[in-house]
């Protein structure tokens, strides 16, 4: 049996922390969906914004950056782009580095806070180019987001091989008694393909007990 790495007083790690890949900056600042404002990205309606995540998820999958999946925090009414997610699950070492999660961490970084619901800020928005696995689904309450945008369906990755997880049967029923707005299948054609092409460009499955 080979011993494995442990936490070391001596030589104790600093932090945890996600790298967002390369590519991304200028991803943003060259994107063509919607309009754009000096540094500012403004995705108005929803085909912009669910088509922005799952341009991101074509380009994670060019680039081998890591899987099919593609998120963004917004503002609900402008459509302001306040944060980008990709998944970044192989490549951070972390089970927990699904798109959604990535664009929740990075948006409440940015703007300094835990809560995305907070009342100074404008009311925001969770899009995402697959509809969210259990996980996340659990996720988007402790956001303090006050909406959801969803691409493809949680069947649409499971019929690839991704394991999304058990979720209560009526999830948006869940959300929505916690007043979050949830609309689905805003181009699911369109990010199914992204999930297709992955698979046959033999992309990693990577859940924990496969
Ligand atoms: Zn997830």
């Amino acid at each position: 049996v080979n011993t494995v790495l442990s936490y070391n007083p001596k030589q104790p790690p600093l932090a945890i922390s996600i790298s967002l890949p390369a590519w991304l900056p200028d991803f943003v600042s060259g994107c063509s969906i919607g309009h754009r404002n000096n540094s500012d990205l403004f995705l108005p309606s929803s085909q912009d914004r669910v088509g922005f995540a799952i341009a991101l998820a074509a380009e994670n999958c060019r680039h081998g950056s890591g899987g099919p999946f593609g998120a963004a925090i917004v503002e609900r009414e402008s459509g302001r782009l306040i944060a980008p997610g990709i998944n970044l699950v192989v490549a951070s070492h972390c089970s927990n580095a699904h798109a959604e999660m990535v664009a929740i961490a990075l948006a409440q970084s940015i703007l300094g806070t835990f809560n995305l619901g907070n009342a100074e800020l404008p009311a925001m928005e969770l899009v995402t180019s697959v509809e969210p696995c259990a996980m996340c689904f659990g996720a988007v309450p402790w956001s303090g987001v006050r909406s959801l945008l969803c691409g493809a369906r949680d069947e649409d990755a499971r019929s690839i091989g991704m394991d999304e997880g058990s979720k209560p049967q009526d999830w948006v029923k869940e959300l929505e008694s916690r007043s979050i707005v949830v609309h689905r299948d805003i181009l699911r054609a369109e990010s199914l393909k992204v999930l297709l092409d992955y698979q046959a460009g033999g992309g990693a499955i990577y859940n924990g007990r496969s």
